[in-house]
């Protein structure tokens, strides 16, 4: 099941951006949706851990302090996906992963599309490590 892109239904693909919040944090390796047409370029933060990222820049508050937070720490989705983007890594552990990943998202998915709030907070706790 691929994402579509809102505006112009094309495919989307995830990449890993960093996310500056208040101009003082910088939040790396936030999985991000991003369309794969250059034109339209359309991205949006991956539905899964949109929940995770407002409660980090809640925590963080109205003014900050100036810092950088590996948000792979804090999610097991955007650490798969570092992983997987590491070209040091064995292909075929990569593929296990990216199967890993893929089928965790199509989870999200369908559980978002059947409304079932549950069932999609249990999938993102799955995604979600709590910070040590
Ligand atoms: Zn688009």
């Amino acid at each position: 099941m691929q994402k579509k892109c809102s505006r112009c239904g094309n495919d989307m693909e995830i990449v890993l951006r960093n996310v500056v919040y208040r101009n003082r944090v910088k939040i790396l390796n936030v999985p991000v949706h991003v369309c794969v047409d250059d034109c339209c370029a359309h991205s949006q933060v991956v539905d899964v851990i949109k929940d995770d990222l407002k409660a980090l820049m809640e925590e963080l508050g109205q003014h900050p302090e100036r810092q950088a937070i590996e948000f792979e720490e804090m999610s097991e989705l955007s650490n798969l996906l570092v992983l997987i983007a590491n070209e040091g890594m064995d292909s075929s552990i990569r593929e296990v992963l990216g199967e890993r990943v893929n089928e965790l998202l199509d989870l999200f998915l369908l559980a978002q599309s059947l409304g079932d709030e549950k069932w999609m907070r249990e999938l993102r706790e799955r995604l979600t490590k709590i910070m040590v």
